[in-house]
């Protein structure tokens, strides 16, 4: 077990870090990757997310080998030709 999550404090700003987990996107290529629960600390201060090094390398052992609970189709929008309907 490593405490080291405890006593780190944000890059960015100093500001303390809180553990929690998240939501996170990788993409590969053309293909987005979502990954729930990941492991986080969040800065108290700023907002900025921090992932540990090992979380990500564990990411992409998941994108390669891993087995994914399910798949999300995304709608997708070309934006200069995107026509909404008016309400
Ligand atoms: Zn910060």
């Amino acid at each position: 077990m490593t405490t080291k999550a405890n006593n780190q404090v944000c890059a960015v700003c100093g500001g303390e870090l809180q553990a929690t987990t998240i939501t996170h996107e990788e993409k590969r290529d053309s293909h987005i990757y979502l990954f729930q629960n990941v492991p986080a600390e969040v800065c108290t201060a700023c907002g900025e997310i921090w992932i540990d090094e090992e979380v990500l390398q564990q990411i992409d052992k998941l994108i390669e080998y891993g087995v994914p609970i399910g798949k999300v189709e995304m709608p997708v929008y070309d934006f200069p030709r995107a026509v909404a309907p008016a309400h």
